[in-house]
């Protein structure tokens, strides 16, 4: 940058973020008006910005849910559309309940192990 006013930069970040007064945006966009390097470096900061938060909320296509749903056996398709999003926090919480499981498994597996340890241990203690 040509100009090096840090005060502009900070400016900008601030504006990006929705952060500035209407006083700093008026003070910004004054001097993007008379200086180019700004004026661009501002557009490229806006345009990764904007890209970060398109990533950050990744929106499937339209037809994403339809292609799915069009892969399900018709009756059982009708009945989980219903089902889904008559008990939305239902929904989530059988989605989380599959992975929980398995950690809970996982988990008690660990127990067991221990307890058998110990028991053969205890049996070796007395022979
Ligand atoms: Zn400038």
């Amino acid at each position: 940058m040509s100009c090096s006013s840090v005060k502009y930069l900070s400016l900008m970040n601030k504006v990006l973020d929705q952060e500035a007064t209407d006083q700093e945006k008026q003070q910004l966009f004054e001097h993007l008006a008379s200086c180019d390097t700004c004026r661009i470096h501002f557009n490229e900061l806006k345009e990764s910005t904007e890209l970060l938060r398109r990533l950050a909320h990744p929106q499937l296509p339209a037809v994403f849910t339809k292609t799915v749903l069009e892969q399900l056996p018709p009756e059982k398709r009708h009945v989980i559309r219903r089902w889904g999003s008559n008990h939305p926090v239902l929904t989530t919480m059988a989605i989380c309940a599959v992975p929980m499981s398995l950690v809970m498994i996982g988990a008690r597996r660990q127990v067991h192990g221990k307890n058998n340890y110990v028991l053969l241990k205890g049996l070796g203690d007395q022979t």
